[in-house]
């Protein structure tokens, strides 16, 4: 019951635990995922895909277990759990790209500025970071629209500057939680194709959070869980 591609994994959670007080949001969940790949966590409300995505980008740390990222160009890989704040932190800023229902962007800046921000963060110079970031719009289908303010954008065009932002610093891991959550099927197909665009024929991997079955059919892989446990991993429709 593993529908992974073959290869060397990018990024491999081992026995993951993690309970709020008494209660246990994720019981022993392992989960490897390979450049290419396009995973789906799917479940009920309440199942710990959230929980999980948070634990896999070190947003939080597991109770017990390990997230491993293997960093390019080193055969040792990064042991997430076992790094600091500061260096979690910086990880999630050079090595991983999110995507969220909403929020995230900042309203009053526009979509350039947004997107500049994520490369100023890492130190690119504001002019340089400003054409990157008109470049990344431009591929996304936004060219021209980097002086808008998010406010003045539809939801699917703020997602659209959300993808460019989340993979404008080389990202190898992008995670989107309910990306699609507030979009028209119209709208929402439109922002997942963008988004297995940006991992198809790169070294990147995705993993999505959604419980939108047409979403997960977009996916090449499909892991259900349920109490906190993994209780299928399928191959998805290919597209
Ligand atoms: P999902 O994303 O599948 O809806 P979550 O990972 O958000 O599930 O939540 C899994 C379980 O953990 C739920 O029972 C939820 O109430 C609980 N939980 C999640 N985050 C917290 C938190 N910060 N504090 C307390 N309980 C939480
Ligand atoms: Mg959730």
């Amino acid at each position: 019951m593993n529908a992974s591609l073959p290869g060397a994994p990018l990024l491999a959670a081992a026995n993951l635990t993690k309970s709020y007080g008494n209660s246990p949001a994720l019981t022993g969940v392992s989960l490897e995922v390979r450049p290419g790949e396009a995973t789906a966590v799917m479940g009920a409300s309440g199942s710990g895909k959230t929980t999980l995505l948070h634990c896999l980008a070190g947003i939080i740390l597991p109770d017990t277990g390990s997230v491993r990222l293997l960093s390019a160009g080193s055969d040792a890989p990064a042991e997430i759990t076992s790094l600091d704040d500061a260096a979690r932190s910086a990880l999630r800023r050079t090595e991983f790209g999110f995507v969220f229902q909403q929020g995230l962007l900042i309203p009053e800046l526009t979509a350039g500025e947004n997107v500049a921000l994520a490369l100023m963060l890492n130190g690119t110079a504001r002019p340089v970071a400003e054409q990157q970031a008109a470049a990344a719009l431009a591929a996304l289908g936004l060219a021209g629209m980097e002086g808008r303010r998010i406010g003045e954008l539809s939801g699917g065009q703020a997602q659209r500057v959300a993808i460019a932002r989340a993979q404008v610093n080389g990202a190898r891991v992008l995670f989107a939680d309910e990306p699609t959550g507030a979009l028209d099927s119209r709208t929402s197909a439109d922002v997942m194709a963008l988004l297995l665009q940006s991992v198809a024929g790169t070294g990147r991997a995705l993993v999505v959070v959604t419980h939108d079955p047409e979403v997960a059919r977009w996916c090449s892989r499909v892991v259900t869980l349920a109490d906190g446990r993994i209780v299928a991993d399928t191959a998805g429709v290919v597209r």
